[in-house]
């Protein structure tokens, strides 16, 4: 292969690719970077262009905005005329948003191979639209490139034939080893006061805890109520933003503030005490660092982070969250070990394959 189209669409996308980016430079290899436009904005997206080194999109769809049906036909149409004007040898998408199933499909109608990085993963969860986009993908992926042997596993319970399967690690993870030495202390350290080991970081947006106000708000005074009086820090995903505006809710001890940049964002689980979140990247991130992590779902997709890592599920209901939280303050939480091949070099291997295929 010499010639390849990468899809980038939402912000965990942005972080995945960048290293991927960085590798086929390096190997000279040509290839086409498309952005959906399903997250646009400074906060969301630019900011992880600049602090990524990733070029400018070779084009933006500018596919933002709308229900999920809405967005997913948005950006095939216009990812079918993308394609169609400049043909690839394959199309290659990251992780689980609507953009990696949208352009699978668009891709695979056109005869044109596909590529799935963080191929395998599955919460089960089919009230998650994450898990559809992940179950659609890999039925028409060519090539499954894992993250873990648990993600190889299920591709195999699914019948994937063994030599279309890659372990080859973790690029979120490349990500975060090749910019650790740069992440930067956000600008409102001082003025609240933080302190390293003395504050905690919280990340809400699953629709299963955020969409009713009421959940949410029950969970953030179970969270408020139980940190000893500890500052949390809270970068507010927009989806939750419109929810927590309506319910009114605040609380002296936590902080909420807008999404942070990628170094600023990491400086700050790196010195927490303690994440508390719904997202799936950051409990690989914090399994890397060492950092406790709670997470506030009934499931996950990424069992290594809890088998091996430093997470540990609480599920939805609000209970959970005091017990947790008493545990890591008489230093009780778990240690933790690093999966296997998340060692910064899976973009490497991603790429050394990839000039190899036919
Ligand atoms: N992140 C960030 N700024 C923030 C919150 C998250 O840079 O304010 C990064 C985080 O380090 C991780 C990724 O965004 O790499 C996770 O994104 P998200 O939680 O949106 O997606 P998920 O992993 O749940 O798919």
């Amino acid at each position: 292969m010499n010639n390849i189209t990468l899809i980038a669409g939402a912000r965990p996308n942005f972080i995945k690719i960048a290293p991927i980016v960085h590798a086929l430079k390096a190997q000279q290899i040509s290839y086409r970077l498309v952005h959906t436009g399903q997250h646009f904005d400074e906060k969301m997206s630019y900011t992880f262009f600049r602090q990524l080194n990733i070029p400018e999109p070779d084009i933006n769809l500018n596919c933002g905005g709308g229900s999920q049906a809405e967005q997913t036909a948005a950006i095939m149409m216009a990812f079918e005329k993308e394609l169609i004007a400049n043909p690839t040898d394959l199309v290659l998408v990251v992780g689980d948003v609507t953009s990696t199933m949208a352009c699978s499909i668009v891709a695979k109608k056109l005869h044109t191979k596909v590529a799935h990085v963080e191929a395998g993963i599955r919460s089960y969860d089919m009230g998650m639209p994450e898990e559809i986009n992940r179950l659609v993908t890999d039925a028409i992926t060519d090539y499954f490139f894992t993250t873990t042997v648990w993600a190889s596993e299920n591709l195999r319970k699914a019948g994937v034939a063994e030599d279309k399967i890659f372990f080859v690690g973790n690029v979120m993870i490349d990500t975060l080893l090749s910019n650790r030495s740069k992440f930067v202390q956000p600008g409102f350290w001082n003025a609240l006061n933080l302190v390293t080991k003395k504050y905690f970081v919280l990340t809400l947006h699953r629709p299963a805890n955020v969409d009713q106000v009421e959940n949410l708000v029950v969970l953030l005074n179970e969270i408020t109520n139980n940190v000893n009086s500890l500052p949390v820090l809270f970068p507010i995903h927009p989806r939750t933003a419109k929810v927590l505006q309506e319910s009114g809710f605040s609380n002296a001890n936590l902080h909420i503030i807008e999404p942070l940049g990628y170094l600023e964002f990491n400086y700050l689980v790196e010195n927490a005490l303690c994440v508390i979140t719904d997202s799936g990247g950051i409990t690989e991130e914090t399994t890397v660092m060492g950092i406790p992590c709670m997470t506030l779902r009934d499931n996950t997709e990424r069992p290594e982070t809890i088998e091996l890592g430093t997470n540990e599920l609480l599920g939805t209901n609000p209970k959970a969250i005091q017990p947790a939280l008493e545990i890591l303050f008489s230093n009780q939480w778990k240690k933790g070990s690093i999966p296997e091949k998340w060692d910064g070099k899976a973009a490497e291997r991603i790429v050394k394959l990839l000039a190899e295929l036919p």
